[in-house]
């Protein structure tokens, strides 16, 4: 988003501010870009870094959840199975 420089309306394109037509400085395009691409790349780089030590951090306890729960998510199909033979030798 640019402003122009001598009254201050907001210009959301073309280089000649609609309201009193002074022109609008390239540079100030490029500066609100490049502030633009510097804050993005700063959100993003602590974005990755964050995310990457969560991971870390989460990774041991997630495999161990990960493991119970498919030994669980067994144990339990199997439990099922015997009842449900049990059942049907029964009936
Ligand atoms: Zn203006």
């Amino acid at each position: 988003m640019t402003y122009c420089p001598n009254c201050g309306t907001q210009v959301t394109s073309g280089t000649y501010c609609p309201k009193c037509g002074t022109r609008i400085p390239l540079a100030s395009l490029d500066r609100g870009i490049d502030r633009m691409a510097g804050f993005t790349g700063k959100a993003l780089e602590r974005g990755v870094k964050a995310t990457e030590e969560v991971a870390r951090a989460a990774k041991p306890v997630l495999g161990k959840i990960v493991k119970v729960g498919k030994e669980g998510v067994k144990s339990a199909k199997e439990t099922t199975l015997k009842a449900a033979k049990k059942l049907k030798e029964k009936g």
